[in-house]
């Protein structure tokens, strides 16, 4: 699988839209890698997760062919992953020769504000809710969603993704993993894991990871064996109160086998 981070900042972005602290002034200096926007994924060119905001950006930065995937899938409904009146534009009087329509899978919240947004333009989407633990085929791709720790109004989802003998997590965005999460994943391999990061070294992983959340996790699916020395682990979703540039990160992560995500990175699975 070749797994393409379109973004890679928690809600704010990194500069945060609004901020002058001393980590987004830096970041704002620095540049490359120390600018992150809102978080998405393209998978193998065919399946999107999650639309965030900033998504005509990554269309423009990577030239991206968005118009040719059929198959959007959902985290949750908040507004950094979900930015449903920009899919509208994928209607028939903004988007031309391309097919309809546009498969998109997610939680009832999702599938709930879709259907008030595309109200003019229904014939163009298929929305499918999907649910926790069920495996769906969608294109080439197994997806289970699973339940995450992150906002208890709203069923989120972290997805386990196979394709042929190849399999991984999108962890994010998520804390500590519910019980039934561990559960589920007990006996499973995992080529690939990307995991939230958003609080950094802030002492905090609940409804979003930090560095020693992170470290813990790898460490439990290791001893587990669900990952082993060839599996890679990255670490996404950044904030600005973390007050970490990409190379600070870098310095805390790599050293136990954990990469660093950037935008733009592709992971080869
Ligand atoms: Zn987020
Ligand atoms: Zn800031
Ligand atoms: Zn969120």
């Amino acid at each position: 699988m070749k797994v393409q981070l379109l973004g890679t900042s928690a809600a704010e972005g990194y500069p945060a839209i609004f901020c002058k602290c001393d980590a987004c002034m830096r970041a704002r200096k620095l540049g490359g890698k120390n600018i992150r926007t809102r978080t998405s994924a393209i998978i193998d060119d065919e399946l999107k997760i999650d639309f965030p905001p900033d998504t005509l950006h990554h269309v423009l930065t990577y030239n991206l062919d968005l118009g040719s995937i059929q198959n959007l899938l959902f985290t949750h409904s908040h507004h950094d992953h979900f930015y449903p009146e920009d899919i509208t534009m994928r209607a028939p009087v903004f988007a031309h020769d391309i097919d309809y329509p546009l498969n998109i899978y997610g939680n009832d919240i999702v599938i709930y504000k879709c259907k008030e947004v595309f109200q003019f333009s229904r014939e163009a989407f298929k929305l499918r809710r999907i649910a926790p633990f069920i495996t769906y085929t969608i294109g080439s791709f197994q997806v289970t969603p699973l339940l995450a720790d992150h906002d208890k109004n709203e069923t989120c989802f972290i997805f386990y993704i196979e394709k042929g003998n190849r399999s991984m997590l999108y962890g994010h965005d998520t804390g500590w993993f519910p019980p039934q999460t561990w559960a589920w994943l007990e006996h499973k391999k995992l080529d690939f894991v990307l995991l939230d990061c958003t609080h950094g070294l802030i002492p905090e992983k609940r409804n979003h990871l930090n560095i020693e959340g992170v470290k813990e996790i790898k460490e439990i699916f290791m001893a587990n064996g669900i990952i082993d020395e060839s599996s890679k682990v990255i670490a996404t979703h950044f904030s600005h109160n973390t007050k970490l540039s990409h190379s600070e990160l870098k310095s805390l992560l790599n050293p136990f086998g954990i990469e660093v995500a950037y935008d733009g990175m592709i992971v080869n699975v």
